[in-house]
């Protein structure tokens, strides 16, 4: 008997490849979706490209590094396609591949005419100088070649990228190709290269409309708004921090905030403003005066109205997802609750507005901006906020609608999949937000490949 076998059997490992994640997440919503056919689910499933360079740059000190970087398309029937570029150690093709396929039907939840793309480069910025950060992302972008263009597609920012790094794409796609206006090519840019005005905001203002309204439609029983509603957020980057202060400005108190070193804990609420002035001086939210310091794990499972993960994939799991301890999850970061963890929300009746749903604002900005850039226009924000807060209402409208549909349904939907003899004939649950978001957004999607046909 070898060592291993006298082990007692551990519990089953949740996976948390991001890529299986996506696909699991897709497989439940097909379940209520029995008119596809299976080449067209097939289709819609799977990836349609990935792209890995490699790539040399000359640091600062001299030395010379090597670098991975990806760029996946998921779909792009819907339009060109759409997706940040993440720079972190963490990246790894499934994780983009990931991200690519939740952009796709984001944007067909909000009804953007893009389809989904993502990239990023495996790297630790934390390590880096911006002269490196800028090499990386010209020799990225010039890796990348012709696969990326203002209507075949188009980044954004994501994790460690911001307006800086949209300039420096930019400019190397202007550099490459002279004489065009290149400025739809990148999304997210500076103000003065055609930034849109809101767009920094807009992933954060977008959560927060798209809170107001769900609150509105009675999502959460007993709480029709965000005034007075304790929140906690989990990132304290572009999502985390601009929805800290969105979400005071609208009336919530926030009582934790966290970013990669710790969280943050103040019961009369944490000032925003406070907060990012302490973090931009010493690179953390830790140890600001007049609030306790937690740690993530624990910030998670502090009681609060509101709970927004707003950092990165996996947060929220099957081993803590029964801690956790508020009335709503709202989910600025992508990917960050696992399925086993969905299900576990679903039992102790926690809602979840979904990533696909809540976090996006960012690419509906990003929509305008590249408008804007077409038509070599400058919207003001009251323009923008207008334009967000209609599509974040109507896409949580239409989610919301859809969910109440299909649980009206489930009997008629049963009755579908076996009469074209498709899985076990188990009864199917009521879905919740994500599978509607999802279902909306597969429809969405299978109608325009159908419509557009198969060419040749
Ligand atoms: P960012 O780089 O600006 O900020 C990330 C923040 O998360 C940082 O404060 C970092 O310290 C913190 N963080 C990292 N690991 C953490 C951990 N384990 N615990 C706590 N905090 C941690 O990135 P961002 O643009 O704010 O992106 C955050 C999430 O929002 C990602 O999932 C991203 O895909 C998603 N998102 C971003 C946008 C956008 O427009 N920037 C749009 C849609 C979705």
């Amino acid at each position: 008997m070898t060592p291993e076998t006298l082990e007692a059997p551990s519990k089953q490992a949740e996976d948390l490849n991001p890529f299986h994640i996506a696909m699991a997440q897709f497989d439940s919503a097909l379940r209520y979706l029995p008119e596809l056919d299976p080449g067209m689910v097939e289709f819609l499933k799977r990836p349609d490209r990935l792209i890995t360079v490699e790539f040399p740059i000359e640091t600062h000190s001299g030395e010379v590094l090597n670098f991975v970087g990806y760029r996946a398309i998921h779909n792009r029937v819907r339009g060109p396609g759409k997706g940040g570029i993440r720079y972190h150690p963490g990246v790894t093709a499934d994780e983009v591949l990931a991200l690519a396929s939740w952009m796709t039907w984001k944007c067909a939840v909000v009804d953007v005419p893009f389809g989904g793309a993502k990239g990023g480069v495996v790297c630790n910025p934390k390590n880096l100088t911006t002269s490196d950060l800028r090499k990386i992302t010209r020799r990225f972008i010039a890796e990348l070649g012709e696969t990326i263009g203002p209507h075949t597609d188009i980044p954004a920012p994501d994790v460690n990228t911001n307006a800086e790094t949209m300039a420096w794409i930019y400019d190397t796609y202007q550099m490459m190709h002279p004489g065009e206006n290149n400025l739809p090519v990148v999304t997210g840019k500076p103000l003065d290269i055609g930034g849109s005005l809101g767009r920094n905001e807009a992933t954060a203002r977008g959560a927060l409309f798209c809170t107001q309204r769900a609150l509105e439609l009675g999502v959460v029983p007993g709480r029709n708004s965000v005034k007075d509603a304790t929140v906690v957020i989990q990132g304290f980057g572009n999502a985390g921090a601009i929805a800290a202060q969105e979400f005071t400005d609208a009336g919530a108190k926030v009582v934790a905030v966290s970013d990669s070193k710790g969280g943050i804990y103040r019961e009369a609420g944490v000032d925003p403003k406070a907060a990012k002035e302490y973090k931009r001086k010493t690179g953390s939210v830790v140890g600001l005066s007049g609030t306790r310091t937690v740690s993530n794990a624990e910030l998670l499972t502090l009681p609060c109205d509101i709970l927004i993960p707003a950092a990165l994939e996996n947060e929220i799991r099957s081993d803590n997802a029964g801690d956790v301890s508020t009335h709503l999850v709202v989910e600025a970061a992508n990917g960050p609750t696992t399925p086993a963890a969905d299900r576990i929300l679903i039992e102790r009746g926690i809602p979840v507005l979904p990533d696909i749903l809540a976090n996006a604002g960012g690419v509906t900005v990003s929509y305008f901006e590249w408008v804007q850039n077409i038509e070599n226009e400058q919207w003001d924000l009251d323009t923008v906020n207008t334009k967000l807060r209609r599509k974040m209402n109507t896409a949580t409208d239409a989610v919301i609608e859809t969910q109440r549909k299909i649980n009206e349904s489930l009997g008629k939907i049963g009755a579908e999949r076996k009469a074209r003899n498709l899985g076990d004939g188990a009864k199917l649950e009521p879905v919740d937000l994500r599978t509607a978001a999802y279902i909306l957004a597969v429809k969405r999607v299978a109608r325009v490949t159908a419509a557009r046909g198969i060419w040749p």
